[in-house]
């Protein structure tokens, strides 16, 4: 393996939810100053802008027919880059740390002495509730907000009846595979099943989806064509979700008003 006397830094950079001008200055600065950038799935292309004319752009990810790589390898090829003197960007979609094994790979690459540092991204549930207009954490409706996935690292889920006791609004990523079994383990551990429920795809891409809904009818936001990556989100301020998608947005919430029926 190529070693210099110096070993290069590694930064983990969040991408943002899609949007090229969601991407945070700090991260346009280190984008711009590395040697090489390893690149996740969900990365848009507009960010390469950024790239130093002579930068290495290198695609670990495995969507859009391109190859995937092991988790494995992918931290091998970080170390192996900054082992050889090279500046790296780690670039993740959302926020880096945010489930996108950003912590596991911060965590290998400083046990073997690189130094890594954090850059933020706007996370895509952020984006997903910008998109409908809510306040996730609205005092009327809860007094937190949960950012949980669907899909745990032992392939199970999560503990479904602690998240509907905390009553924070949930937001739920990487469940669209899921979705029935969501809907019935969050109805199993007492949540109402005219929850308000929302879904949205491609969060601030020019192909954004969105669904809203309740939790009883969760599963009708596939019948829409909603696809991941989507974030789906489920609690009481979801009610006043706004920004109608053509046809997918029948309301049928007992308990609310006409008016935020009518304008989600
Ligand atoms: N670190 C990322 C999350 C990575 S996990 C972040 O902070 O956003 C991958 C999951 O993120 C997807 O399955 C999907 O649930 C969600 N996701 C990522 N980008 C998205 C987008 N633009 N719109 C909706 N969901 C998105």
């Amino acid at each position: 393996m190529e070693r210099a006397t110096q070993p290069g830094k590694v930064w983990l950079v969040g991408a943002g939810p899609g949007s090229a001008d969601l991407l945070t200055l700090r991260a346009a600065r280190v984008l711009g100053q590395v040697d090489v950038w390893l690149i996740d799935d969900l990365v848009g292309e507009e960010i390469h802008q950024h790239a130093r004319p002579d930068a290495v752009l290198e695609y670990v990810g495995k969507r859009g027919g391109r190859c995937s790589m092991r988790q494995a390898d992918i931290n091998e090829r970080a170390l192996a880059h900054a082992l050889a003197g090279r500046s790296v960007a780690r670039v993740k979609g959302g926020d880096p740390t945010l489930f996108g094994r950003g912590g596991e790979e911060l965590a290998y690459l400083a046990a073997h002495g690189i130094e890594v540092e954090i850059v933020n991204g706007l996370t895509s549930g952020m984006a997903a509730a910008q998109s409908l207009g809510v306040g996730l954490t609205h005092r009327d409706f809860g007094h937190g907000v949960t950012f949980v996935t669907a899909h745990t690292a032992d392939d199970g889920g999560p503990d479904w009846p602690a998240l509907c006791a905390g009553g924070t609004t949930l937001v739920i990523y990487m469940g669209m595979s899921r979705l029935a079994d969501i809907r019935d383990a969050l109805c199993r551990a007492g949540k109402p099943a005219d929850t308000p429920a929302a879904v949205v795809m491609n969060a601030s891409r020019v192909d954004e989806r969105q669904w809203c809904g309740s939790l009883a009818t969760l599963t009708d936001a596939l019948d829409a064509g909603l696809a991941s990556p989507a974030i789906i989100l489920v609690g009481g301020v979801l009610a006043h979700a706004r920004h109608p998608q053509p046809a997918a947005f029948a309301l049928p919430l007992a308990h609310a008003t006409g008016d935020s029926l009518a304008c989600c």
